[in-house]
């Protein structure tokens, strides 16, 4: 596995020295999280009755101007942690009777992850969730294979120009479904265990953007040659709300509407793929937890 000296941890290849520099992810070598507790508004299969244990990692490999969590992916709020605290974070969050561990955005962290994973790897009877942007290198899903068991990426965009204005990544479709076919051969079709929640699995999310509906149509065919229907659950998600840097750009400055999430998801049923809608008021602020950290890098 890689480690920070050289780092090429994602898409971004920076190369650099993360003990003295930071790169793309604004991130150092040093673990840095904003939140660990329960979440309940992920997938039923993820948060289940008694909650998803999530870790919110600082830092970002997107920049995507609509980004709910902004405060801790771009303007760096969060605090900084051992690999022993975080390996005993995952263990409380397990005591706490979580149906998961749910990394979110661990990407520029996964060295020290893998390290925390391997300490408490005997006692963690749970699943281990890996919660990211989709934008993702095929060496370092392959490097996690044995420690995550259910991947949650998004795929975000189809288009490279859609991808460049609001994320910054320019090969995002290319990058990010590669990513997801070697997640998916990694952990085979979804399998759901007695509790009702999934215990291996790929869950591919996508979130609906306002004016940009015949994206996500591309999206989700390619997801349609990219895979069987019974080999990946697909979420679409209607929660866009226009925040942080979203108002720039007039025509995502708005939710979206009602026939543009109806017409993703006839798309998604065209394709066969089993997965999850979301009701049309869940959208807005409620979504985001509360960070905790400041801003000082
Ligand atoms: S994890 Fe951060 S420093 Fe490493 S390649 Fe990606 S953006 Fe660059």
């Amino acid at each position: 596995m890689q480690d920070y000296l050289n780092c090429r941890l994602c898409p971004r290849k920076c190369g650099i020295d993360r003990s003295t520099r930071t790169g793309f992810c604004g991130q150092s070598d040093r673990i840095r999280i904003a939140r660990a507790g329960l979440h309940f508004w992920e997938e039923p299969v993820i948060s289940g009755e008694r909650g998803s244990g999530t870790v919110f990692f600082s830092g970002c490999t997107l920049r995507c101007c609509f980004c709910q969590n902004y405060e801790i992916s771009q303007q760096n709020k969060g605090r900084y942690i051992t690999e022993g605290e975080l390996a005993e974070i995952f263990l409380d969050l397990q005591s706490q009777g979580t149906h998961n561990i749910n990394l979110v955005s661990p990407t520029p962290f996964i060295p020290s992850v893998i390290k925390a994973l391997d300490a408490v790897r005997s006692r963690l009877k749970i699943p281990v969730v890996c919660n990211c942007g989709g934008y993702e290198s095929v060496e370092t899903v392959r490097a996690l294979e044995g420690y995550v068991d259910v991947w949650l990426p998004d795929l975000k965009y189809f288009s490279p120009e859609l991808s460049k204005k609001y994320s910054q990544a320019e090969n995002y479709f290319e990058t990010a479904i590669e990513a997801i076919k070697q997640m998916q051969k990694q952990t085979g079709k979804p399998q759901l265990g007695d509790d009702g929640t999934l215990r291996r699995g790929v869950i591919v999310r996508h979130m609906v953007l306002p004016t940009h509906r015949r994206d996500s149509e591309k999206v989700i065919e390619a997801l349609g040659q990219a895979f069987r229907p019974d080999e990946i659950l697909l979420s679409v998600m209607s929660q866009y709300t226009p925040m942080f840097r979203a108002a720039e750009f007039s025509e995502i400055n708005r939710r979206v509407s009602t026939f543009e999430y109806n017409f993703v998801l006839d798309c998604a049923e065209k394709f066969g793929f089993d997965g999850f809608s979301q009701e049309r008021d869940s959208a807005g602020g409620s979504y985001v937890p509360e960070f905790e950290g400041d801003y000082d890098s």
